[in-house]
Order: C-alpha cells, then structure tokens, then sequence
C-alpha cells in the first residue's frame, strides 16, 4: 500500500505508556497484545523492522521475502501471547468488525505440520465477500473481494487470536469498507496541508488529522434485556413508558457510579489497554444507565480502529459481567440518546497541533489558516457533512428534538467571534509596515490570551471548537467514525487546496506578501462562512427558522439526508481528492439506502408481534378481569350499580379504546409493509418507510404506553423502562 505513514506508527509504537493516576498497572498492561515496536524489535530482524518501518513512513513495498520474515516473526510473538488462530481484522459497510479465522498450523494425517501463515498470508487474504454489502458492485464488476493488510495500524491478540487490520476491496480495487477510504482521505489531507504548511514552517513532511472520540453507551443488566424482544432484535426499546423519574434530577451525571458498573468499567479498561487503547476518563451521562468513555486521541486511522475494537470489546465483556451494553442511538424514548463525539484536529511531524495557536504572530496565522479553512469547508458542505452521520438510529436524535439538531452549525466561542470580526473589518489589499504591525500585535498576537479564556462552550452545537481542536458531536454512538472523518478530511484537502490557489493569485497578481496575502483570503472566507457560524441555542425553533433564511439544510430524516451524496458536486468533491470513485459513492448510497429500510422494516415487524402477542393480549385479559367487575357489581346491586362501577366503568372504556385503536393502527401498519414488498426501488422503499410507514410506530407506542399505565402491573409482559434503567 502506498498510502502509509510512519508517524501514525510512532505514536503508538513510541508513545510512552499511558499514567491514569489511580492503577498503577496500567503502564504495565497498556499495548501489552499488541505487536508494537518493542515486540518488533524483539521479534524482528534489523532488517524486517526497517522494512515494516519505511512501508510506514515512506509508502515502500514490503518484498515477499521480507513479509515472509515479518509474519514469521509477528506469528511467533502471537503465539508467546497465547494465540491459536490468525486474521485479517476489517471493517465492512455493515458498520462491524469482521473476521474470519484460520489456525495457524494444520495437522497432516501423517503426522507432519503445515505451516499455514507466511507472507502471503499477511498481506492479502481472500474471504468470502459475498456476505458483506457492497451496493452493488461485486455484481457489477466481479464477485471476488480480498483483504490487503494495513501497516500503519499494528497487529493485535485479541482473545485467541492474531489480528490484522487490512483494507477491504473488490477484486477490481473498489473499496467495499470503511478504512479504504479513510486512508485515501488521510493522504489527500496530507498532502493538501503539507503544502499549506509551507508557508508556514518549511519542516513539516507531514500532516496528519488527530481524533479523540467520546463513545457514550447505556448498561442493561443481561436478563432485562433478553425480556425484551425489541431490544435484541432491534437494538431499542420500540414501546415502553418512561419512568416517573427520569432524568429531571439530572442526578445521575457525574454522581458516583455504582459498583457493579464500576467492576465493568475496570475490566473493560483493563481489556482495552492491553489491546494498545488509551482510554482514560469514564463517567455517569445525563440519563438513568447511561455512560461515557473516551481515550486519549490518536491519529485517525488508528482511533477508528480503537473505536471499532473498542465496540467489539464493550459487549464482550458486558456480558461476563450479566450486562447488555447498548450502543444504539435511542434505545430509550423521553431519555437521552449516545452520541460519539469526534474530537478532530490535525498534527504535523513534529507534534504540533495546527489547531492550537502559540506563542509567535506566524503560529497564530497558521492557527487562523487552519482554523478559518476549516470553517470554511464545513460551510461550504454542511449538507455533505451531515450526509454522512445519517443513520435510522441517528434520525431519533438529529431532528427529533434532541441534541444536536439535523442543521450543521459552527460554534467558535465569543471570544474568537471577536477576532474573525476584527479581520473581517481591517482593511482590504495591500497593508503598510504600520498596518501590518497593528494587524500582527492586536489582532493575530492576542489570540492565545483570548483562547484561555475560552470556556463559555455550547453544548448544542454540533460542530464546536473547543480551543485547540473541533468536536463533532452529531456523529450516532453506534457509527463506525470513519465516516464522518472521511468527510471531514476531504472537504478540508480540497478547501486547503483552494486556499493555495487563492493565495498564490494574489501573490503573483497583485505582488502580495505571502503573509498579507494569506490575511485577505482568510477575510474573504469569514465573509463567505458567516451563515454557518451559530453561538446560541441550536435546540429552538428560532434555529430552525433562522438557519432556513440562511440557506443551511435541515434533513431530519435519512432518506432526504443521504441524497445529497449522489449529487455531481458531492462525486467531483470526492473524485478530485481521490478518496471515493462515482461508482463507489453511488455504491454507498445503495448500502446505506438498504441499511435504513432494512432497520425499520425489522422494527415494523417486531412492533406488530410485541402489540398482537404481547400488549393486546395483556389488555384483553385485563378487560377480562373489569368486565368479570363489572358484572359482579350489576349481579350484587342491581339496577344502582354504576354508583359503584363508574370508574370500573371508565377504565374499561379506555381500555377497549385504546385496544380498538391500536389493532387497527397494527393492521395499517401491516397493509403499508405489503405496499413496501412489491415496490423496487430503493430510494422509493427508503422513503416509504420513513413517510408512510415510520408514522405508525408514534401512533401504536403512544396507545401501547398508554395501557402500560392503565393495565394491572401483574399481567404486563415487558419488562418496564423503571426496571430496565437503575441498575445498581
Ligand atoms: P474536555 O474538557 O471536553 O473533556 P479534553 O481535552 O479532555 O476536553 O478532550 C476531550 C476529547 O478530545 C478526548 O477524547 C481527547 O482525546 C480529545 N482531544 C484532545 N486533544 C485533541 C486533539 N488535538 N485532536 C483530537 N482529539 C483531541
Ligand atoms: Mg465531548
């Protein structure tokens, strides 16, 4: 692979072990399963480790013969850590890890052993492809997919297991998962910023973009969670009344965790650093059961794959300690949903965070280059950039009255507010020696006093800067980051490519400075990204409706959010960068389009089962119970009996109602999804689904919630969002 860099590797393989102040062993533990430098050269000849070092660093072929010794070596270290088994580690468009393992060593009936992981083996691998989504393309082009290892990120034993991040392409070099184009994306970024930072520090070989992520998650206890048909079959909770106490306290975040959850928490760290994962902090969320883990941020192939394993991990160990870890957007209704927050930033070479000003006026123009084009690339694909963060399990949050809303909006804080409108507003063109000064003193040199001030942070906002980094937060917490990283790389290469041209006009044009140059374009973009700036409440209507004036999209739902990926400007952006072809961009849509039906016609299906076969049934046999009343009470006092009935009376009205309204709802919804099959296209189904069919989930909840209340707690069937949601 050409697309490799080497200090991703050193940041793993060089990064002094991580200090979490109260386990000691942490240090000890951490990238203990994970073939890092130190096993390298432990394991490795002189020669190899250079070999896997400039494959890294410079891009450089591995020989066959080398990678022979380079799997000889990571074999043996595997097999010292315990493991049996290799394999290619990848991430497929189903949004998990996938794997497929071959032993390492094969017994001959003669007694011989067959070697069965060498060079070849390492490389590049062949799975079965046809049973991950590919949109299309393995049909249209050739059906065979192969896996091609991935040197930037290391190898890991996981449980028993060898495993080794790879790519993973069709046959004809079409990228059918999630790191493919991330890498592409992270080389176009590069390469576009390397050049950028020229202006700035002739140095820097390097740029490459950092991410921290947030994953937040809830905990059910394991029995609870099997009660609930909705829950293992579709990741949340379909019907279920909220608890009379919720989350009005607020007092569940940052209280004291209990100790069951706590034990998870240790075993999940430890699991976690042994596997190379800095986590660090962990903490209660808002909502009842709901909790938060972030780790130390990275570059960002190598957090993607941390946040993907990590997911894998969350749930394994979850369940030696009787939990169900929920990593879905809304598993509870009126509760608060997990998000993944993306905490991006880019880093050179040398370490330095371009998105932290320093102590010079060039450190602050290079901070103000960075910063402002990367507003500026957010402004100009907002829509884009919403695209992809568009899930069903997404869509119960962005546009659902919860946070953050579906409009992309920048938050900068007031304080930097003050400063892009002081550019704004000094003058245009050409600067004298006075002007320039005045330019560098009061406006650029005062950036790092005004930052430490910054800590008026908005919560609502989906795209915030906080001081030396942006914080993505509409990304779903079951997302793989990938995505939305992807994107965000790409509309920056191209907008830091744009940049170059119009800075170079200037300076060839109009005899420019590069200094003043840089200045004028950045004003130019403040003007042109002003809509896209927003520092108040991003949860209230006037939002809504201001953010419509200012010609910035509301897709609320995925069907109309996904659109946008298949429009020319979307391909042209990402064939430019070299990050997804036509073909495959179109080839995502499709998967995604399918994604999303697929999820609510599940969720269709499970609804109508859990209200004909659980709820209706409840209800029936509760009516039963007030009519036997009822009658009784006729039988023992005659024609004076509604004196003593009239509110059995009431109750079994309501009740039949509520009964009558919901089959009827149920027996709807099932004459759309009929509708649904025979239809063909996939935008249609899509938008079907979210249109007519989607609907009738709210209509048949809010009666079966309704009867929740009303039916005696004996005969209901599900296990109640009050059970579910404080654990202790
Ligand atoms: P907070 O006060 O919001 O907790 P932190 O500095 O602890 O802020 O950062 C929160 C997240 O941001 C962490 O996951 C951290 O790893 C990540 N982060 C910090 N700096 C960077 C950076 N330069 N690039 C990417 N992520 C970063
Ligand atoms: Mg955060």
């Amino acid at each position: 692979m050409s697309n490799i860099r080497f200090s991703a590797i050193e940041q793993t393989f060089g990064r002094k072990p991580v200090k979490v102040s109260e386990e000691g062993m942490r240090s000890e533990l951490y990238g203990k399963n994970v073939f890092d430098k130190k096993s390298m050269l432990q394991y490795l000849s002189k020669e190899a480790y250079m070999a896997v070092k400039d494959a890294v660093e410079k891009g450089i072929k591995i020989s066959r013969e080398i990678s022979d010794q380079v799997a000889a070596g990571m074999k043996t270290w595997a097999i010292a850590q315990g493991a049996t088994h290799y394999t290619h580690w990848f991430q497929p468009l189903t949004g998990f890890s996938a794997e497929k393992h071959d032993s390492f060593f094969e017994k001959l009936p003669d007694g011989d052993v067959l070697e069965k992981f060498g060079g070849g083996q390492l490389v590049q691998q062949e799975p079965d492809a046809s049973s991950f989504p590919s949109g299309g393309i393995r049909n249209t082009f050739e059906a065979r997919g192969y896996t091609a290892w991935d040197p930037t990120s290391p190898a890991f034993v996981y449980e028993t297991t060898l495993c080794i991040p790879t790519i993973f392409i069709s046959y004809t070099g079409h990228a059918l998962d999630y790191k493919t184009p991330l890498l592409r994306s992270i080389q176009a970024l590069d390469r576009e910023a390397t050049k950028v930072m020229k202006y700035f520090n002739r140095n820097t070989k390097k740029v490459l973009p950092t991410l921290g992520w947030e994953q937040e998650y809830f905990l059910i206890d394991a029995a609870f969670y099997k009660s609930r048909p909705d829950l293992v079959m579709t990741g949340r909770t379909l019907l279920g009344h909220a608890p009379a106490r919720g989350q009005q306290l607020d007092d569940h975040y940052f209280g004291s965790i209990p100790e069951r959850v706590l034990s998870y928490m240790r075993d999940l760290e430890i699991e976690s650093l042994k596997l190379g994962i800095p986590v660090k902090t962990r903490h209660n969320e808002v909502a009842p059961n709901q909790f938060e883990l972030a780790p130390i941020f990275e570059e960002a192939n190598l957090a993607v794959d941390h946040n993907t394993l990590l997911m894998d991990i969350m749930r394994k160990v979850a369940r030696r300690h009787n939990f169900e870890v929920l990593l879905h957007e809304k598993p509870f209704a009126g509760i608060n949903g997990s998000g993944k927050h993306n905490n991006w930033s880019l880093m050179t070479d040398t370490g330095s965070n371009l998105l932290s000003p320093g102590k010079t006026p060039m450190k602050n123009l290079e901070f103000l280059t960075f910063f402002i084009n990367t507003i500026k690339a957010v402004n100009d694909h907002e829509e884009l950039l919403r695209a992809f963060i568009a899930s069903a399990g997404n869509d119960h949050r962005l546009g659902a009255n919860e946070a953050p809303p579906a409009i992309i909006s920048v938050f900068i804080g007031e304080q930097l507010t003050k400063v892009l409108k002081q550019i704004k507003n000094f003058k245009e063109g050409k600067l004298t020696p006075d002007e320039k000064t005045d330019l560098k003193l009061n406006i650029v040199g005062k950036i790092p006093e005004v930052l430490l001030d910054n800590t008026d942070r908005n919560r609502t906002s989906p795209f915030a800067f906080t001081g030396n980094k942006f914080e993505f937060r509409a990304v779903g917490s079951s997302a793989n980051c990938a995505g939305p990283m992807f994107a965000l790389n790409t509309m920056m290469a191209k907008q830091l490519k744009s940049f170059r041209v119009e800075v170079t006009k200037l300076m060839e044009n109009k005899g420019m400075k590069k200094d003043v140059a840089i200045f004028n374009v950045l004003k130019s973009y403040i003007k042109q990204s002003e809509r896209i700036l927003f520092e108040q409440d991003g949860y209230s209507d006037e939002w809504e409706k201001e953010a419509a004036k200012r010609g910035l999209s509301n897709n609320k739902t995925t069907p109309q959010a996904l659109k946008i990926k298949l429009d020319p400007r979307s391909i042209a952006l990402f064939e430019e960068m070299e990050v997804l072809t036509r073909e495959e961009m179109e080839a995502r849509y499709e998967v995604e389009i399918h994604q999303y039906y697929t999820q609510l016609q599940i969720e269709s299906g499970v609804l109508s089962d859990l209200a004909l076969n659980h709820i209706i049934p409840a209800a029936i046999r509760y009516q039963q119970q007030l009519v036997q009343v009822v009658s009784g009470l006729k039988e023992l006092f005659g024609k004076d009996y509604t004196k003593y009935a009239k509110e059995q009376i009431t109750l079994l009205s309501e009740v039949s109602d509520k009964i009558n309204r919901l089959s009827s709802n149920v027996r709807k919804l099932k004459s759309k999804l009929d509708s649904a099959y025979s239809m063909k296209d996939s935008t249609k189904v899509a938008a079907f689904y979210s249109e007519q069919v989607k609907p009738f989930f709210e209509l048949i909840r809010s009666d079966a919630d309704a009867l929740e209340m009303m039916v005696n707690d004996e005969l209901w069937p599900l296990t109640k969002y009050r059970e579910m949601l404080f654990t202790r």
